[in-house]
């Protein structure tokens, strides 16, 4: 089996899939590159010595995006562009029949909304036309909602208390970068916070509730923000029993002092302002001014550490674990010239991919990737790159 894949979005994270996919030439044969701007896909495809084909493509156009499909023929359309532009891909897939794949869930341009709505409607479209669609098969969402459904089904007979826990542990050396999209990162980190209680999602202020975290073997002690993220609102769904879940993000003081200034000057809002006869919308603006995320894999050093910490029981006693992988911005540079963020959400797209390709996970509807069997997925997690370590009943607990 070797099938041919049609990537979509030549930002950091199509950058590490592309590379990743043409380490598995026993699954993805022919791969294909396309993005808005194609000078950004032959750049890739030049630092890979398996040949990579590169198309032009606007994925806000079904029709441009029927042609390009038409023309390719995958056997699946990886999304790697943004948020934006997750229904029109679905509909080229629906229109072309080609199973389909993404990383973060769709969003509107003009509301950051971060929820999976929009696309769970079409669960019967898929289903009906016998295509597979699996979404957030980045790290988190992703890896994240894997490593819970791993613990479900192998460690605790219930988890009662998630908590997700995302450390960059990295330093690019800049007062002020994001590590990937500035606009998806700080829309993220801006909206208000909302995390699963009782039963509902409890909304509080952004970033208002912090602890300190030491990630296992040295990466460091931090600080970690509770905020919202969207694999909370699947993860609720599909995990059973489950009685608190909240995401946690680590951030240093100089982030943190930026943004709240660039909030307080209205420089992150995502409304248009009118500027000289322009419109212009500040984050937009923003995003230029700040340093493209692809450009800090040369300068970021540093560790990553992500995982799920779970509380719950087990043949009727107290069981805790967490279960991690952590990442070094310096090895992912050198293996496929991008720094760990990217790295680890490129790697659980190609993974995710494989499994639909393979056949492991190809299952006509649209499916958060907890609702999949974990087990390929982590041992493909080892194989390719992200090795992760399951620490039960661990000797350090959370607030
Ligand atoms: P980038 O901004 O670096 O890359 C996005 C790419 O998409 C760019 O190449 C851009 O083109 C292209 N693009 C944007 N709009 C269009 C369009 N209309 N038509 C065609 N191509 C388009 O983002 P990242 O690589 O950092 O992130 C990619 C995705 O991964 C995002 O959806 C992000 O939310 C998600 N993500 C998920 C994570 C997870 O763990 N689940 C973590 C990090 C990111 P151009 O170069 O011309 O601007």
């Amino acid at each position: 089996m070797s099938a041919t894949v049609l990537i979509i979005g030549a930002g950091g994270v199509g950058g590490v899939v592309t590379h990743k996919c043409a380490q598995v030439p026993e699954v993805f044969g022919r791969i294909v590159l396309a993005s808005r701007t194609e000078g950004k896909c032959r750049a890739i495809a030049g630092q890979i010595e398996r040949p990579v084909e590169t198309a032009q493509v606007d994925a806000d156009n079904v029709p441009e995006l029927v042609a390009l499909i038409g023309k390719v023929k995958p056997a699946l359309v990886i999304n790697v562009a943004l948020p934006y532009q997750d229904l029109t891909i679905m509909d080229a897939c629906l229109a072309t029949g080609v199973d389909y794949l993404d990383t973060a869930n769709y969003e509107p341009l003009d509301t950051a909304k971060f929820e999976y709505h929009w696309q769970w409607a079409y669960q019967d479209r898929f289903h009906d036309a016998g295509l597979t669609a699996l979404l957030g098969s980045g790290f988190d969402p992703g890896a994240t909602n894997v490593f819970t459904a791993y613990l479900a089904k192998h460690v605790f007979d219930e988890i009662h208390y998630l908590d997700i826990i995302d450390v960059n542990g990295g330093d690019h050396g800049y007062p002020f970068a994001t590590n990937f999209n500035p606009e998806i990162n700080i829309r993220e980190v801006t909206a208000s916070c909302r995390h699963w209680e009782d039963g509902k999602f409890i909304t509080t202020e952004p970033m208002s509730l912090k602890q300190s975290f030491t990630c296992p073997e040295g990466v460091g002690t931090y600080n970690i923000y509770r905020l919202y993220h969207e694999e909370l609102e699947s993860l609720v769904k599909h995990i059973p029993h489950l009685r608190r879940a909240q995401f946690w993000m680590s951030f240093g003081d100089s982030y943190l002092k930026h943004l709240e200034v660039l909030g307080n000057v209205g420089m992150t809002g995502i409304e248009p302002v009118e500027f000289q006869g322009q419109k212009i919308v500040p984050i937009q603006f923003l995003k230029a001014l700040l340093p493209d995320p692809a450009s800090l894999g040369p300068r970021t050093k540093g560790r990553t550490c992500i995982g799920v910490h779970a509380r719950g029981i087990r043949d009727g006693g107290k069981k805790t674990a967490f279960l991690y992988n952590i990442c070094d911005h310096q090895a992912c540079y050198a293996e496929v010239q991008s720094q760990a963020i990217s790295y680890t959400t490129g790697v659980p797209a190609m993974i995710g991919a494989k499994q639909i390709l393979s056949g492991n996970w190809r299952k006509p509807g649209v499916w958060n990737i907890e609702q999949m069997d974990p087990d390929p997925f982590m041992a493909d997690m080892n194989a390719y790159g992200l090795p992760w370590t399951l620490l039960e009943d661990p000797d350090f607990d959370l607030a």
